[in-house]
């Protein structure tokens, strides 16, 4: 008996969630169930974080969860339990299989077999925004050398045991050349240890523009947190409907399965949701859990069902079903087909997860890293930025006013008057003669700038690692 930690969520969530246990009851699943509330009546009843301790626990606990979606509720400054609940518990891949069920379900792509795999930790979801000016805010897109590697080798790890022949990675490295860029670096090196396996990288807009057109294309696709976000939702449609779709959450000590669709609050108490994303998440659920016999009767009685017609609303079509059914409808029509094989599905194959193959992060040695200077943010709106930098001269020592940017452009020296401004500037100072900078050269900056009444609102320190400059030119630079 496994123990199994479960919520029912928010919106759609009741329902699915009930169809789902119920025919993983009739097909015998090995599992002691335990439920725990988390979600909008959690955050609603005044605690902001949406799961209270016993629900860690729980979790914590008993290592798997299988979880409905969740309503984050609109304005308040509340965080989405999601992401949270991922970061907290280490769940770094998000893996989502969209394949088609071509002519039972319409679809573009009748040959359409496509698994998303996300990162699922980092990048803008770190949730680190600020105000910084009237202006202006910003949010910062946090990828980090371990992340990259984790997420990588995952990705070609799950190509190698399910026999898949291609991993594609999805950056936009022209524009982000550290961030994105360290994330295609990383990929191109975990390529190199994977010879059997196809690797090629796109450009996030095409990529996903080709993905979205003629996804027979691709096999396995790996991409940073927001991207795989949106991508997976576009695969997930294209292949018949987000409500298809099923995914797991994978961490080193536990892991999380659910739908990749939200609470559907348009729908929610209707019996119209299609449980199928979720029911297919507990498949991916038994699989982890070694139940691969629960698994495979379990989704071949619910391949069964779509062949017959029997369809909830978002995929039935005149011509195509042949019974309209709701949410419990359909449930008890797996349930009654638990045991048969479908005969034009192709079956789907069960090997046990591959989060435990996977080595652990080896810190690489330190790099020489050297200060080349600072650049300041500072918040001004007086006008020419000729002014701007006659007074950001007083600041200078050995690091020089070197140029200042808004919004990332050059405006300064030699700007153009079309660029619009805002009330946001971006002042770099470097050194000149290649020596490091002095450390005290930044407080220094910081005090001049205090005296001369200059709006300081944030800095960030330039760094050369092992003689490679590790932050980006202005635009126009
Ligand atoms: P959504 O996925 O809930 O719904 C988008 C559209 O798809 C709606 O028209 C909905 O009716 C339809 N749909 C979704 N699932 C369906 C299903 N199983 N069967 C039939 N139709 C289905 O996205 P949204 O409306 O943007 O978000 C609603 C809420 O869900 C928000 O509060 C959001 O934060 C939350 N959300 C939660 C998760 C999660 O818990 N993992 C993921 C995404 C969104």
């Amino acid at each position: 008996m496994q123990k199994v930690t479960y919520a029912k969520g928010d919106g759609i969530g009741p329902e699915i969630m009930d169809a789902t246990i119920r025919i993983l009851k009739a097909a015998k699943a090995r599992i002691q169930w335990e439920e725990i509330q988390v979600g909008e009546k959690v955050f609603l009843s005044g605690n902001t974080s949406g799961i209270d301790k016993a629900a860690w626990d729980s979790i914590r606990k008993n290592k798997i969860f299988l979880k409905a979606p969740i309503t984050t509720p609109q304005g308040g400054g509340y965080k989405s339990l999601n992401v949270t609940m991922r970061k907290t518990l280490g769940l770094y891949a998000n893996v989502r299989p969209c394949n088609s069920f071509h002519p039972f379900v319409e679809t573009k792509h009748p040959d359409m077999d496509v698994v998303v795999i996300r990162e699922n930790e980092e990048d803008l979801y770190a949730g680190i925004e600020h105000q910084q000016t009237n202006e202006v805010v910003q949010c910062l897109k946090l990828i980090t050398r371990p992340g990259c590697e984790k997420i990588i080798r995952y990705a070609f790890e799950y190509a190698r045991l399910y026999n898949r022949k291609k991993v594609s990675c999805f950056t936009k490295d022209n524009i982000m050349k550290h961030t994105d860029g360290l994330f295609h670096q990383v990929f191109k090196e975990i390529a190199q240890e994977y010879p059997d396996i196809k690797a090629d990288n796109w450009i996030i807009d095409i990529g996903a523009a080709r993905l979205a057109d003629t996804p027979e294309m691709f096999d396995v696709v790996v991409m940073p947190n927001l991207y795989g976000d949106v991508v997976s939702d576009i695969t997930a449609q294209i292949s018949g409907s987000v409500g298809l779709a099923g995914s797991s959450n994978v961490g080193e000590t536990c892991a999380m399965f659910e739908a990749i669709h939200g609470s559907a609050p348009d729908i929610a108490g209707k019996d119209l949701a299609n449980p199928s994303g979720l029911i297919r998440g507990a498949v991916m659920m038994l699989n982890h859990i070694g139940q691969q016999d629960i698994a495979e009767k379990i989704i071949n009685a619910w391949a069964c069902t779509i062949e017959d017609g029997v369809l909830t609303a978002d995929i039935y079509k005149e011509g195509i079903g042949r019974q309209l059914v709701g949410t419990k409808a359909f449930a008890q029509a797996v349930i009654d087909r638990l045991g048969k094989r479908p005969r034009h599905i192709k079956g789907e194959s069960f090997t046990k997860d591959v989060k435990l193959n996977l080595p652990r992060y080896k810190r690489k040695p330190k790099a020489n890293k050297v200060l080349k200077g600072v650049d300041v943010f500072v918040d001004w709106d007086g006008g020419r930025v000729d002014e701007l930098a006659m007074k950001l001269k007083n600041l200078e020592s050995d690091i020089k006013l070197k140029m200042i940017t808004n919004r990332g452009v050059k405006v300064w020296p030699e700007g153009f008057e079309e660029t619009f401004c805002t009330d946001h500037w971006r002042c770099r100072f470097e050194v000149e003669n290649g020596h490091p900078a002095k450390k005290q050269s930044i407080p220094e900056v910081l005090v001049k700038a205090l005296e001369q009444g200059i709006d300081v609102i944030k800095t960030e320190n330039l760094y050369e690692f092992d003689g490679i400059r590790g932050y980006s030119l202005g635009q126009g630079q």
